[in-house]
């Protein structure tokens, strides 16, 4: 018999998994806080891995009419922009993975499962339910939302994001995630508005030190995102992913860039700002699910921006969890649930290691920058391909 799932939080990680669960038969009600379903406007890169599993969910065309596949991922100096290292990505990664590395719009990724989820017919959808809490007894779970509703089901997935509150009904000794005193700005900009040296159609990253930035394009290549990460106190409200900044106060915190990374800088017509915060990284199982709650996506191992692959996780958490719930009776929702966070807990953190060593790698100083430039010309594409991540 079809599990009822209630779902907390309608972004990435609770969109994917609401398809996924759909589609092995199961009742879904996902409960969004928002007034709205959305995402703010900014890019996201998907590698392999995550774009075969969005092929799985049956996504593919309208994915394929949204995204850009860049032609290569190309590493330079953020202060003589001088390039280190080059990767093929447009039908290397096709070829050697069996599925593209596209980079998309949030809102485009977001829409596009919102819209297989109501097409499914079988998951029903709920805005401005914020959960509040939950509790497990009886085989049942029982969650409430801030307006007083109750709401009863066989499963609880937590994908309510950072700040999850379905975090504290899995973890012990719940602790709210730390600032790590690194700042996001984030632009986007239409490519006809730049001048032609200007545009591209690769995945840029500027190494610098105690910063990088990446572009990349977005919207079939007609958009470019471009995302400056740098070391410098959190612009505003931690929660928010848009704070209103602009290009002074990014180049406070950057200094001066190479000329065509600045010259990129100074085209944008306006920028925002995210404080990054970070948890350390999945300890074990118990971390992902308990009885009848388990966490998906930020909710559960939230992850830097220095892999790319937080929203990529969220996906393959989404995929995990209804293969475990799959065909399951709900006296058997437990053991199912212990299956996925035993799947899934060490990939996560070692995902989220890597991008907590790659902040540490890409905004390096002195002996630390030098010996990582060497490497970068010496193996170039050896050192930027990931088949531990990609191929799985
Ligand atoms: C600068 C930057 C660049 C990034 N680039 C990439 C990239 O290139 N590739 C990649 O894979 N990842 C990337 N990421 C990571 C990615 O954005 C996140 O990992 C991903 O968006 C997490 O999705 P989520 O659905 O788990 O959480 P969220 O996107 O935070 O969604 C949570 C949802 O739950 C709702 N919610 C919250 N609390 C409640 C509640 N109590 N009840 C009900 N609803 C609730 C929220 O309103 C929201 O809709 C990047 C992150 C940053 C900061």
């Amino acid at each position: 018999m079809p599990a009822d799932i209630l779902i907390a939080g309608g972004g990435i990680a609770g969109l994917a998994s609401a398809l996924a669960l759909s589609q092995r038969g199961h009742r879904v009600e996902l409960l969004e806080q928002a007034p709205a379903f959305g995402e703010v406007g900014a890019g996201i890169q998907l590698g392999p891995n995550v774009t075969r599993r969005l092929g799985s969910l049956g996504v593919w065309d309208a994915l394929e009419r949204v995204a850009a596949t860049p032609d290569a991922l190309v590493v330079r100096s953020a202060t003589s922009g001088a390039q280190t290292a080059r990767l093929p990505l447009r039908d290397a990664m096709k070829n050697r993975y069996g599925s593209p590395y596209l980079c998309v719009h949030r809102a485009d990724l977001h829409a596009l499962l919102l819209a297989a989820v109501r097409a499914s017919g079988v998951v029903s959808l709920s805005t401005s339910a914020r959960v509040v809490d939950a509790t497990a007894h009886s085989g049942v779970v029982c969650a409430s939302t801030q307006d007083a509703r109750a709401w009863e089901s066989d499963v609880l997935v937590g994908a309510d994001g950072l700040w999850s509150a379905v975090r504290d009904c899995v973890v012990e000794h719940p602790v709210a995630p730390h600032p790590t005193g690194h700042t996001a700005w984030r632009a986007l900009v239409r490519q006809a508005d730049l001048p032609a040296a200007l545009r591209s159609k690769q995945v840029d990253i500027w190494l610098g030190p105690r910063l990088h930035a990446v572009a990349y394009p977005v919207r079939r290549g007609e958009f470019l995102n471009v995302v400056v990460l740098a070391e410098a106190a959190p612009a505003g409200d931690a929660r928010s992913w848009d704070q209103p900044t602009g290009l002074a106060a990014l180049q406070a915190a950057t200094g001066r860039t190479a000329g065509a990374l600045q010259a990129l800088l100074e085209a944008m017509p306006s920028w925002s700002a995210w404080s990054l915060c970070d948890r350390p990284p999945v300890s074990g199982p118990r971390e992902m699910a308990n009885e009848r709650v388990a966490l998906v996506g930020d909710a559960a191992h939230p992850m830097l921006p220095y892999l790319a692959q937080g929203a990529g996780m969220a996906i393959e958490d989404g995929v995990a969890l209804a293969e475990a719930l799959d065909g399951c009776e709900t006296l058997q929702v437990p053991a199912a649930l212990a299956h996925y966070s035993h799947a899934r807990w060490a990939r996560n953190a070692q995902v989220q290691s890597r991008a907590q060593r790659n902040a540490v790698i890409f905004h390096a100083t002195g002996a630390v920058r030098w010996g990582r430039d060497v490497a970068l010309r010496v193996l170039g594409a050896r050192l930027l391909d990931q088949p531990w991540l990609y191929a799985a």
